[in-house]
């Protein structure tokens, strides 16, 4: 019999309601929610193909181990398998104490998994090392949300993408990474041509064809550039004197230091004309509501923090925050890193948007769970996680639903570091990613489809995830291997006591977890499954007693900052990390494609997905290649600092000479060399600790044939 089961699709942060067509074993097919509010019936071409991936000749079905690293794993069970970890984690934490193991998790899992894995790390072993490729995403923002605005709140909804009337996207290619909400815009500028759209990115993309104004910035310019125009909203009397001296603080620090950022200075230094600037800050001054959307290429860099901050410093300036069409907003990356942030999966917060190092919030939450206290020793970011690993400080590490051996930067490092690490534990759907290889225990999860939860989208929204068909073989809900595993762990750690961990379903968690909301920024504690089912996704907050969600936040003009008043933040521009040298003349930035996500772990097995670009390629600008005397199609050797790959090159108009461009999804299944991340480096933002991804040196060559 053929069913339907309401979903929600499980790549982007866009976070589309999806359709799930099945006969309660299978997926049969999908389609897009109409009644889903953030797509309303659309899918992208990733979305729509969510049927036919997942192969299970990829799955991991069975529990394997291996009892040596020079032995191949085998099938196990369960129980064996989780006595295993658990006995392995005992006698770890009680030799070398709780800091010497560590999670890594990721922003495709659901937030009641997350909940399950902060409660484990923190309360019942108490360490902090627990962190998420959402590290490698969006921690900029987060940091540029919460030392601007005072919470990391992402103000705006994406009906606001309708209502602006001046649109500046700023390193985000929307139309391949969030495709569905790029849609919703070019349907909003269709029906309202006066809405004008500035993009800024160093490459010609699919955006920026949309775009009244494209500014092709030099690569890494960013807050220059932003600084650049608040030198000229300023001078033209285009800032909002009324809302700043009412609602912010530190203008005139601010106010100061952008002097120094005059027209022909910023654009020499951005690489575009004075003429281009001049139009952008008029076009952002004269609109009446002004909205930016943003994504890695502010994020993924050494000045992640700055480059945030110093957008937000634009909306504070103009008072274009809180009202319809005006606001920051940035676009999340992964489908849930919105509810990692929430959950405290980053090693320096904990649940309910509190911080791991401030006492009176660990006391809570400590408090909260009946444990006597938590960590004070922060714990370790995704970088220096797997740096303690390869110095030998981090010996058991479990890793779930992500693929650090494809996606860290400096990759030959990781590869030294998983191979080195005495006991590494893999939860995972798919058996073939890089860092699969490196499991000691390899724990089959469950996939999309698959299990049930919540995720929480780039505008606050959250959203039923639900179950249509059973887990292939014997993989387990996310939230079930890490809740039964640590039951097992507290008989070593808390023997005797009450279990922690006595869930019987996702519900439970999220019914335990979201008191802890309660009175903080993002109260949703007036949220259940039930509600959701009755009344559709909504955005927090949503404290108890409320009809509906939040829209949009700060329409007040009272921000969650110890006095109410939005904060401009005054930092100079640096240059990245990585200048360009003799040896390694050329920029490479890296990025998505259109129809893969990630690793392609789960794109890479739909035949259809590879019909838009079919293997790596390095894009060149033409000029380039004719002074190294490349081909289209030529195998290259790609050289950084760190090491090298060999690809065919590509003519690619759409960059200025210089630069490079590769797409970040194809790992060692796929390239000669290490994945597309041997080249990139690991050096990262000093607040965010988000590594420069965007940004490497490199040198091209021929191949020299033997
Ligand atoms: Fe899925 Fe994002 Fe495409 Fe929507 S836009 S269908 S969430 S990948």
């Amino acid at each position: 019999m053929r069913m339907t089961t309401a979903s929600t699709c499980c790549y982007c942060g866009v976070g589309c309601g999806v359709l799930i067509e099945h006969d309660g074993e299978r997926i049969l097919d999908v389609a897009g929610d109409p009644n889903h509010p953030a797509n309303l019936g659309k899918l992208c071409s990733k979305g729509s193909t969510l049927h036919l991936t997942g192969d299970l000749d990829a799955r991991a079905l069975y529990p394997e181990l291996r009892l040596g690293k020079s032995l191949a794993r085998s099938r196990t069970d369960w129980d064996s398998a989780l006595e295993h970890a658990a006995s392995v984690f005992a006698e770890t934490i009680r030799e070398h104490g709780p800091d010497s193991v560590a999670f890594y998790v990721s922003g495709q899992l659901l937030t009641e998994d997350y909940y399950a894995f902060n409660k484990l790390a923190r309360a019942l072993i108490g360490t902090n090392n627990l962190d998420s490729n959402s590290r490698l995403c969006m921690s900029s923002a987060v940091v540029g949300y919460k030392r601007s605005l005072g919470a990391d709140a992402p103000p705006c909804s994406y009906e606001d993408i309708e209502q602006a009337d001046c649109l500046l996207i700023a390193g985000s290619n929307m139309a391949y990474a969030h495709p569905v909400l790029f849609r919703r815009l070019e349907e909003a500028k269709a029906k309202r041509p006066e809405m004008t759209i500035i993009v800024v990115d160093p490459r010609r993309t699919d955006t920026s064809e949309l775009a009244d104004l494209h500014l092709p910035i030099l690569p890494g310019t960013d807050v220059a550039l932003f600084h650049g125009l608040l030198h000229i909203l300023m001078w033209e009397g285009w800032i909002d004197r009324r809302f700043i001296d009412a609602h912010t603080e530190g203008f005139d620090a601010l106010k100061s230091l952008v002097r120094d950022y005059s027209p022909a200075m910023v654009a020499e230094l951005c690489g575009i004309s004075v003429d281009d600037l001049q139009t952008c800050a008029r076009l952002i001054g004269s609109a009446p509501a002004f909205l930016s959307l943003w994504c890695m290429g502010l994020n993924q860099s050494t000045a992640g923090s700055a480059k945030n901050s110093a957008l937000i410093n634009l909306h504070l300036a103009t008072g274009q925050i809180g009202r319809p069409g005006a606001g920051p907003f940035s676009l999340t990356g992964q489908p849930n890193a919105m509810g990692g942030r929430e959950t405290g999966s980053l090693s320096n917060l904990l649940p309910g948007h509190r911080d791991a190092t401030n006492a009176e919030h660990r006391a809570e939450v400590a408090n909260y769970w009946g444990v006597e206290q938590l960590p004070k020793q922060p714990g370790l970011s995704a970088i220096e996680l797997f740096e303690a690993v390869r110095a030998g400080k981090i010996k058991t590490l479990w890793i779930a639903c992500t693929n650090p051996a494809q996606s860290l930067p400096d990759q030959q490092k990781v590869h030294e570091a998983l191979a080195a690490c005495p006991f590494v534990v893999v939860q995972e759907a798919f058996f073939t990613t890089e860092t699969c290889r490196h499991a000691d225990l390899l724990l089959p999860a469950a996939s999309w489809g698959e299990k049930e939860g919540t995720v929480t989208n780039s505008e606050r929204r959250i959203s039923h995830v639900r179950r249509a068909v059973p887990a292939p073989g014997e993989a387990r809900a996310d939230w079930a291997i890490a809740c039964d595993f640590a039951r097992r762990l507290e008989r070593y750690l808390r023997p005797g006591a009450p279990s922690l961990f006595a869930f019987e379903n996702a519900e439970a968690l999220f019914e335990e977890y979201k008191p802890l909301t309660a009175a903080r920024d993002l109260d949703y504690s007036g949220l259940s499954y039930a509600l959701i089912d009755t009344f559709g996704p909504q955005q927090w907050p949503f404290p108890p007693g409320s009809e509906q969600g939040t829209a949009r936040l700060y329409g007040d003009g009272v921000f969650p900052t110890a006095n109410g008043r939005a904060r401009f933040i005054a930092e100079h521009y640096q240059a990245p990390k990585e200048k360009r040298e003799a040896r390694y003349p050329l920029t490479l930035n890296t990025g998505r494609l259109r129809d893969q996500w990630h690793g392609m772990s789960r794109t890479g097995t739909a035949a259809r997905l590879f019909g838009h670009v079919e293997e790596a390629l390095l894009g060149m600008n033409a000029e380039d290649m004719r002074r190294r005397r490349l081909l289209d199609g030529q195998l290259v050797t790609v050289k950084s600092r760190r090491g090298s790959l060999i690809l065919p090159v590509q003519k690619d108009d759409s960059l200025r000479a210089g630069q490079a461009f590769l797409p970040m999804h194809w790992g060692d299944r796929f390239l000669k060399g290490l994945g597309s991340n041997v080249l990139t480096l690991a050096s990262v933002d000093p607040l965010s600790k988000q590594p420069e991804l965007k940004h490497a040196g490199i040198e091209v060559e021929q191949v020299e044939l033997p």
